[in-house]
């Protein structure tokens, strides 16, 4: 194995309007990078969440989207920022897939067999307030729903607004519909209530032991009113 090849897929750069993060990338050094938080600050926030220092010293972030367990923490954050997916096929082909198409399903993602994602590309948001609302019975645990969140606000308002949800299908859901709901609104608690209230409109979360569906769809109103709220206010 070629350990320069493997050494490119590692790291965090600028490339222009993205920030473009390599596949092998740990979680540990993705959650202290100073370029993450500056231009990307809801990714940070959410793989900071994840597991324990070992867990997040080993595990990379190309990996955990690859593995696309709709559990895990980096999926939701890199769907609410749009982020796009740089995947390797034989030969030293590439495309890009966007992250609306790259969640296939429960474990499934857009890479084939014989691909590899080689680097993530996230489209800065710079100045945007973030906040990734995670819900565990047990510290370190995996979510048993979390809310991403990313927020540009203009005088005391949302001018923008970026949600998307960890946990409640098969695969991270964007919440567009909430998104547009929260355009414009005042960032005060009642205006943010109102504009979430639908949020688990659709989704259709799974059953276990740590709660049923519709435990989690409360959750997620509750979840999405706190993350907005604190993306919104800091
Ligand atoms: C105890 C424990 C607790 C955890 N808790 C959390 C948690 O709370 N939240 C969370 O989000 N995650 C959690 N994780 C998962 C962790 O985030 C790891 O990132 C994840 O397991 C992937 O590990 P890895 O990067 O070593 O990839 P691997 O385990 O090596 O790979 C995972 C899968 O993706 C494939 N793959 C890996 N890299 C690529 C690539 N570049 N291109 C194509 N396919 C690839 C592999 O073939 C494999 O199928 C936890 C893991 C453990 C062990």
């Amino acid at each position: 194995m070629d350990l320069g090849k493997i050494d490119a897929l590692r790291g965090i750069r600028e490339d222009g309007d993205a920030l473009v993060i390599g596949a092998m990338t740990t979680h540990s050094a993705v959650a202290s990078d100073p370029l993450v938080a500056q231009h990307a600050a809801l990714i940070g926030k959410a793989v900071a969440t994840v597991a324990d220092a070992q867990v997040r010293n080993r595990g990379t972030f190309g990996g955990a989207l690859a593995h696309a367990d709709p559990a895990g923490d980096v999926g939701a954050p890199a769907l609410a920022l749009g982020a796009q997916f740089v995947i390797a096929g034989q030969g030293g082909s590439t495309r890009t897939v966007d992250a609306s198409e790259f969640f296939v399903d429960l474990f499934e993602t857009a890479i084939a067999e014989d691909e590899l994602l080689t680097e993530v590309r996230i489209p800065k948001h710079t100045g945007w307030g973030a906040h990734y609302e995670k819900f565990v019975r047990i510290a370190q645990q995996w979510s048993i729903v979390a809310v991403a969140a990313s927020v540009r606000s203009e005088g005391g308002n949302i001018a923008e607004a970026r949600v998307a949800l960890t946990n409640m299908g098969s695969t991270p859901i964007r919440a567009t519909s909430v998104e547009q709901a929260l355009q414009g609104q005042p960032a005060t608690e009642d205006a943010i209530r109102a504009a979430v209230a639908a949020v688990a409109e659709g989704t259709n979360p799974p059953t276990d032991l740590n709660g049923d569906a519709g435990y989690r769809k409360h959750l997620a109103e509750v979840l999405t009113r706190r993350a907005v709220l604190t993306a919104a206010t800091g």
